[in-house]
């Protein structure tokens, strides 16, 4: 069976693992001259933002066999809305991960692990998909982007976020994570800091319904909002496309982490649903499973956390006033945080009711 898989990214590289596993050496088609963004970054996991299963590291080795080492565990999150904030502590609240090329990127860890013909420097146009698609057996889409969707007319929505992110200088806690929840400077989303070691972080812009021109602007807002005097070493800019897609799989093609709408638009997490939708899309290769059955629950997920989010816009309200009111009521927010049962997405049910009340 021949397979071919369009981007290198994690959910392209998770595919061509369980692809091995399942016997196929697929054929991976890279833009890049190398795996991952060029730069190193850092993501992180919350296990309250789970959408598939609670301890998805556990999961993935238990059930693939496939063993990911985070940078390290998050142990504090201190999450801040308006005049609200809120620390959580506790020993398995999510993880770190460095992305890009380093030796120990997630990235890099599963490249490692993978057996493909990798094409390095061929950016897959739209127009040459369908001529791909009659020379192999079935094609993954894992560009994360959404141009290849969007030709085949698969976009249900779209979202265009334009993200900036600083190396800065300072004193950090390795372990702890910060967050500026729907600031002035952010619109709906966020900003976020990870820590790198105990002297850097990399802090996160993340701002939707801005063109990147106004970027500039809003890093500033935010600079002097929060009172950031740390000396900012490096900036990088990125802007993300997707959104939610009409179907995941056309005939032989499979859409894939991003560029299946596999992430969030609240919180952009997409590192976890992109391994589980390339491990997934290779099972229904082969296996012949169904692949849209298989993603639902996390669509749905997603979806439910996308309505309160419109609803929340609609009505005017603070989505993030509810948030943070719920989640810093005492008792809940350990719930939330550290055992498995509660995420954000039942949480953002309840806050559905308590708007349209
Ligand atoms: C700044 C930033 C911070 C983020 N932080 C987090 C976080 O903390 N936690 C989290 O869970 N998620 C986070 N995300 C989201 C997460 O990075 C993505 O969900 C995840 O990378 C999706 O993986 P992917 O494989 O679908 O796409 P990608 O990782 O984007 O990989 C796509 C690959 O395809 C290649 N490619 C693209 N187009 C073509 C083409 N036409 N032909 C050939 N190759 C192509 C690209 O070069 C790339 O290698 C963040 C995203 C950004 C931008």
């Amino acid at each position: 069976m021949k397979v071919a898989i369009i981007g290198s990214g994690v959910s392209g590289l998770a595919c061509a693992f369980r692809l091995n596993q399942l016997g196929i050496k697929p054929t991976i088609f890279e833009k890049r001259s190398i795996i991952g963004e060029a730069i190193n970054l850092y993501g992180m996991h919350l296990n309250c933002f789970n959408l598939f299963t609670n301890n998805p590291l556990k999961f993935f080795e238990k059930e693939y066999n496939l063993k990911i080492a985070p940078m390290r565990p998050i142990k504090k999150i201190t999450m801040y809305s308006g005049n609200k904030k809120i620390t959580v502590k506790g020993g398995n609240l999510g993880c770190i991960f460095k992305r890009g090329p380093g030796f120990d990127s997630l990235e890099r860890q599963l490249f490692d692990k993978v057996d493909a013909f990798f094409c390095f420097d061929v950016c897959v146009m739209p127009s040459i998909i369908d001529e791909i698609r009659k020379e192999f057996d079935a094609v993954v889409v894992a560009t994360g982007g959404s141009d290849i969707p969007k030709h085949f007319d698969l976009m249900k929505s779209e979202l265009i976020i334009q993200v900036r992110s600083g190396l800065i200088e300072g004193r950090f806690e390795p372990c702890q994570v910060f967050s500026w929840m729907k600031t002035g400077y952010s619109n709906d989303l966020y900003v976020c800091l990870i820590p790198v070691n105990e002297n850097r972080a990399v802090i996160t812009l993340l701002a939707d319904d801005i063109t990147p021109d106004e970027l500039d602007y809003k890093w500033k807002k935010m600079i002097i909002t929060e009172n950031i005097t740390n000396k900012i070493l490096q900036t990088w800019d990125h802007e993300y496309r997707g959104g939610r897609l009409k179907m995941n799989q056309l005939g032989n093609l499979y859409f894939i982490g991003n560029a299946g709408g596999l992430t969030d638009d609240f919180m952009g997490f997409g590192i976890i649903n992109g391994i589980i939708s390339g491990i997934f899309a290779a099972d229904a290769i082969v296996k012949r499973t169904d692949y849209q059955k298989s993603i639902q629950t996390i669509l749905d997920r997603i979806d439910k956390i996308h309505n309160f989010k419109l609803l929340a816009e609609k009505s005017g309200k603070d989505i993030w006033k509810y948030m943070t009111g719920i989640v810093g009521f005492p008792g809940i927010r350990g719930i939330i945080y550290r055992k498995s049962l509660v995420k954000f997405y039942h949480i953002g049910g309840l806050i559905e009711n308590l708007i349209k009340e």
